[in-house]
């Protein structure tokens, strides 16, 4: 499945070929964003401009073995957090989502790491760098069944359950600490899950595709395969409309849950990055603005 769009692979392909200007508009495009990340989770400004330039450096050694497997943005973040866990090896920094920080009861997360081998191709750790047919085929299934569920909540639409959904698959919470955040009983949470893994399973036996045995195993891969695609993130456009004020209010209060109450560290980036953005313009705007009204008064001929 290939998740980079047209003019993602043009630029691309002009990078492949050597072309200086293409690669300077894509670390223009990505650069903020990517800052915003490392800042938030590295202490120091300067080891966050590092750990941003290490991984446009190992992206762009990588840019052969890019296969399009999940978006652009989500493969340079999972360069860039790989940089960070190498700098610091933080538990901390391995979460995705900053509330698994408040609610750590999953125990090791190490099985669940998608992108430990997404260094390179020599690490081969991690399933995601697994290039046998059956995993291709295991991982595609699976993206199409949890798109199908989650496009299900989205175009309802159901937020509650798309939220009780991204604490369990993305954030890999327990049930328990699922029904504190949502304020509901630990009953109604376990009917939801149930509900969505019936549903998921049944979009994978109709493919007749075989997934690991225990439902533990399969639930590591439900988080691993969210994580890289994922589902639940608001684009970056309606990120901006969200910092603008002009979503409607279901989706307002969605994306507020994704950003603030989930914490996701991607989202929460580009919301920064955005946030930056808006503000330099207005500076910009604010400086024409003054510059066009002084003008007249800076050199009167005499
Ligand atoms: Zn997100």
């Amino acid at each position: 499945m290939n998740r980079v769009t047209k003019a993602e692979q043009y630029l691309l392909d002009k990078i492949r070929r050597g072309n200086t200007q293409a690669w300077s508009e894509f670390v223009d495009r990505y650069r903020g964003r990517l800052l915003s990340f490392a800042q938030a989770k590295l202490p120091q400004s300067a080891d966050a401009e590092d750990a941003v330039q290490e991984t446009f450096i190992a992206f762009i050694k990588s840019l052969q073995s890019y296969r399009g497997e999940c978006a652009l943005e989500t493969y340079l973040f999972a360069l860039l957090r790989r940089k960070i866990i190498d700098a610091y090896r933080s538990r901390q920094s391995r979460h995705d989502c900053l509330i698994q920080d408040t609610y750590e009861t999953q125990g090791d997360d190490k099985s669940t790491d998608p992108f430990a081998g997404l260094a390179g191709p020599a690490q081969t750790a991690s399933w995601y760098a697994r290039a046998d047919e059956k995993y291709e085929l295991q991982k595609s299934t699976l993206t199409e069944a949890l798109s199908e569920l989650v496009d299900g909540f989205k175009s309802s639409p159901n937020f509650r359950d798309l939220q009780i959904i991204e604490l369990l698959f993305y954030c890999h919470l327990s049930n328990k600490d699922v029904a504190k955040i949502m304020g509901l009983k630990e009953k109604a949470i376990a009917l939801i899950k149930h509900r969505s893994l019936k549903q998921i399973r049944q979009r994978i036996e109709s493919s007749r595709i075989p997934i690991g045995p225990s439902s533990e195993e399969f639930e590591n891969l439900l988080t691993d395969v969210w994580k890289l695609q994922r589902f639940s993130c608001p684009k970056r456009s309606t990120i901006g409309a969200y910092l603008l004020g002009t979503l409607d209010s279901k989706w307002r209060q969605y994306v507020d849950f994704h950003v603030n109450t989930i914490g996701c560290g991607y989202c929460m980036a580009n919301l920064q990055d955005l946030r930056e953005q808006n503000a330099n313009k207005q500076s910009r705007r604010l400086a024409a603005r003054i510059m066009e009204s002084t003008a007249g008064f800076l050199k009167k001929p005499r």
